[in-house]
């Protein structure tokens, strides 16, 4: 694989070292966490203060909006007083858009400058030209003359340089060349890079951001490719932008970032969340705990004879045979990932059944329910159970222990009123038993998910091929053995690696349990972070037809993260589609009392995209594909968007959320929220 070592196991890729002050970043450091102030730069006290706050719960790199050169300025005092302070050993970053002349002020005084290629020489016009090649080079000459100062100024004074490219903010050069792509992000950071170079300077570290996890995380590994093919191995800041807030900020920036490190890419990250930015640590620190805790194990490559099916460059969902579990529920490539919630006991059954018939879940139901089965008891109250209770979703998933043999299932199969999707773990030297349980399967109608270890894959491909599709999905075993540096996602990749290969497809449930943690922790955080690990890492490589999220023991909130994680991978769409920047020292009004506010209002319009933005200066570009836009125009003024289009100037805040809510009507978007589901 030519941008990492391994998919199916994570194995760090090889960086040269860069020096952010004292901080190493990249070669053998750690990874480095770190955010972002939010205060007016100019107000001095208030940065220090926030960059000590930063500093005191783990932050070692901050970083520091600079809006124009009087703010560039103030990084003098800040970095005096932040030092005076005892954080010395903290370097500061200043955050350039724009001004060339700000970056010039900022270097003299901070340890690095991130530098946005799309807008550092370039002013947004999103004029439509064609460049010619003279034109193009023309314009590549103009960029070397006014980068040029600023690299060797950083060289002189030893400072490092970040090229952070945005996947909103692309010059109209590179959106006219390769439009607003992956491969446009690439180009525009590489152009900079090889600016850099031609001074020999090399304390460069690169990021590719956007607020779409797939993008971002197509747009590194492209980065990767490019830079090995040109022999460059600088480290990278990774990051998902406009992540938003909550449980979904959190599940998205666990999504982007840690399937890049899970690649093994990627040497400092911050975590984008509205909301302040002391509660992105520990959200950053988790997800860097968990990718570290699988450092240490390999060197080399697991040798495999399996071939990976996926193009990690482009999105595409896997092709599976379609699977008709009930008449309102299939399960393929066609279908969206199907929901299933594991109840964990045959006596929480009642409890769970009614708490998933709440009206609170009418629009985002979990489609299958599963009980672990151990024997023959469990089996005979099941059949009392059933015709009584009736199941509050399409189908009944049975997890069936080793010991359930299928002659004890023929009776519960032939009452049941549905289909009924047999879950079991089977081992490559039992092979007999799976012929049994494929013919059970398809002589009553029902369904079977082979759950098997992928390592073991090279026994089962000569029975799947004669098995086939019919009636069949495949999902990870829980006793799938991992060592050293391999983790469930690089089992999922070997397991559609091995299907592939036996000529089967067979539809992918992915399995979020205890055994799929990187590294299991005790608190929500941990499950939601493993949850957008293994789902979103997964579903944004086109593989996985259903979900389950068995880490959460309540009903509810099992099927409320598997839909959060399915629409934080942009997998299935359940509800708005919130874009909310994090906030800096430009932004124009209270972030994140208007999120929230907003969020309440229009958190039910499913499909909408919204994008809730600090600034003009940089808002309309970042919010790339949202559908209408919230932005800050001007000190309590609010300019609104229909796409990249600004519709309505300058707007009183105090009128901006009913104007909002107008144009949502107006373009049809809107629909009265349902008091029966709406949030308590
Ligand atoms: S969009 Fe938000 S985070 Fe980005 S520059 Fe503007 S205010 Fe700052």
């Amino acid at each position: 694989m030519s941008y990492c070592l391994s998919r199916f196991q994570t194995l760090r890729r090889h960086t040269v070292e860069v020096k952010v002050g004292s901080v190493g970043v990249g070669g053998s450091h750690p990874i480095r966490v770190q955010s972002m102030t939010t205060s007016d730069t100019q107000d001095i006290d208030a940065t220090v203060k926030q960059s000590i706050a930063l500093a005191e719960v783990g932050c070692e790199i901050v970083r520091v909006t600079a809006p124009n050169v009087a703010a560039a300025h103030c990084l003098r005092d800040i970095r005096r007083h932040f030092t005076a302070a005892g954080f010395g050993h903290i370097p500061l970053v200043a955050d350039i858009h724009f001004l060339p002349a700000a970056a010039m002020e900022a270097v003299e005084h901070v340890e690095k400058v991130r530098v946005n290629p799309g807008n550092y020489a370039d002013k947004k016009k999103f004029a439509v030209k064609e460049y010619s090649d003279a034109d193009y080079e023309r314009e590549l000459q103009r960029l070397h003359e006014t980068f040029s100062p600023l690299v060797r100024r950083a060289a002189e004074l030893g400072r490092s340089l970040r090229i952070g490219t945005n996947h909103g903010s692309l010059s109209d050069r590179i959106m006219n060349r390769y439009g607003d792509t992956p491969l446009g992000m690439v180009e525009s950071a590489l152009e900079f890079l090889r600016i850099a170079r031609s001074h020999g300077f090399h304390a460069l570290i690169l990021s590719m951001k956007s607020s779409n996890p797939k993008v971002m995380i197509e747009a590194y590994r492209l980065l990767v490719d490019r830079m090995n093919g040109e022999d460059m191995h600088y480290p990278l800041h990774l990051g998902v932008t406009e992540a938003g807030d909550g449980e979904d900020g959190r599940i998205k920036s666990s999504i982007g970032i840690g399937s890049l490190l899970l690649d093994g890419l990627g040497d400092t990250i911050r975590v984008s969340l509205t909301e302040d930015s002391v509660y992105e640590i520990p959200v950053a620190r988790a997800i860097a705990d968990k990718v570290m805790s699988l450092w240490p194990a390999a060197a080399e490559p697991a040798a495999t004879e399996l071939a990976d099916p996926v193009d990690p460059f482009h999105f595409a969902r896997r092709a599976t045979t379609t699977l008709e579990l009930s008449p309102r529920c299939r399960v393929g490539p066609e279908q969206p990932p199907r929901v299933i919630v594991a109840v964990p006991s045959l006596a929480e059954l009642p409890a769970a059944m009614a708490a998933l018939a709440s009206p609170r879940l009418k629009d985002t139901p979990p489609e299958g329910i599963m009980i672990p089965v151990q024997g023959p008891g469990d089996l005979a109250e099941l059949c009392t159970l059933l015709p009584a209770q009736g199941l509050p979703c399409e189908f009944l998933g049975l997890d069936l222990a080793p010991s359930v043999r299928t002659e004890l299932l023929r009776p519960l199969l032939a009452m049941s009123p549905g289909r009924i999707l047999l879950a079991r773990t089977f081992a490559a030297d039992r092979l007999e038993e799976l012929e049994e349980f494929t013919v059970l399967a398809r002589e009553t109608g029902q369904f079977l998910a082979v759950a098997i270890d992928p390592a073991e894959f090279a026994a089962f491909g000569p029975a799947l091929r004669q098995l086939g599709d019919k009636n069949l999905l495949f999902t990870v075993a829980a006793t799938a053995g991992r060592t050293g540096a391999a983790h469930a996602v690089g089992s999922y990749r070997q397991l559609a690696a091995g299907l592939a290969a036996a000529g089967s497809a067979a539809p992918i449930w992915i399995r979020n349990t205890a055994a799929s943690a990187v590294k299991p922790g005790p608190d929500f955080l941990s499950r939601l972070t493993e949850a957008s690990f293994l789902t979103g890492a997964l579903l944004c490589d086109g593989l996985g037809d259903l979900v389950s999220i068995e880490t959460e023991a309540d009903p509810t909130r099992a099927t409320r993260v598997a839909y959060n994680v399915l629409q934080g991978a942009g997998a299935r769409i359940s509800k708005t589609e919130f874009v909310a920047c994090p906030s800096c020292g430009r932004t124009l009004f209270d972030l994140q009392t208007t999120t929230q506010r907003i969020r309440a209002q229009t958190g039910h319009l499913k499909g909408v995209k919204l994008a809730i933005m600090g600034c003009i200066v940089n808002g309309p570009g970042e919010m790339a594909d949202a559908d209408f836009g919230y932005v800050g125009g001007a000190p309590g003024k609010i300019n609104l968007y229909v796409g990249k289009t600004c519709v309505q100037y300058n707007i009183p805040e105090a009128e901006a959320d009913a104007r909002l809510i107008a144009l949502i009507r107006e373009h049809a978007k809107w629909v009265d929220p349902d008091p029966a589901t709406a949030p308590a």
